[in-house]
């Protein structure tokens, strides 16, 4: 690891401890003496993604960020909102352990974070994934959204627990 401040190749660990799922690294660069961080974590054992025809393929990070991006593009949000929310979704996954994911439960998750956080990104992001059938669908959507409020939190995008995720389920369920 570089120092990000000089770019020297060499630095010293001035303190260590456990984190939730690594080891946080406090380090002293050895030429600017500039202080800084590194996480060190277990890389996670490969993640497929299932598909709807039942295909499977490997998780990309980049793909989802994409998606997520172009739904978010020009929308007042804060600058690097997409990757923190596809972070959050990347450790979500991790942290189930599982090795393969339908695609449809990912959706649901991106879907979930943006409609806290933007609406029009929301309906973007929901119009490619769900493929609305017809303005009809779209439009119940859009009302539903109206009885909720989106968020712009400065630093933190909180999945939702997958209890409240399922009570948003079926109160849209309950709502048809
Ligand atoms: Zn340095």
């Amino acid at each position: 690891m570089n120092c990000p401040y000089c770019g020297h190749y060499d630095s010293k660990v001035i303190d260590s401890r456990d984190v939730n799922d690594g080891i946080r690294r406090r380090r002293q660069c050895l030429k600017c003496n500039s202080r800084f961080t590194t996480y060190e974590r277990l890389q996670p054992a490969s993640l497929f993604v299932i598909k709807k025809d039942q295909r499977r393929e490997e998780f990309r990070r980049e793909k989802l960020l994409t998606g997520i991006r172009k739904a978010c593009e020009k929308r007042p949000l804060p600058s690097g909102t997409a990757d923190k929310l596809v972070d959050d979704i990347e450790a979500e996954l991790y942290q189930l352990g599982k090795t393969e994911m339908p695609s449809a439960v990912i959706g649901d998750m991106v879907m979930a974070n943006l409609k806290n956080l933007d609406h029009i990104a929301y309906l973007r992001f929901a119009s490619v994934y769900r493929e609305f059938a017809d303005i009809t669908t779209l439009k119940e959507e859009i009302d539903s959204l109206a009885t909720t409020t989106a968020v712009h939190p400065a630093d933190q995008l909180p999945l939702l627990p997958p209890e409240e995720m399922a009570a948003v389920k079926n109160q849209r369920r309950r709502r048809r």
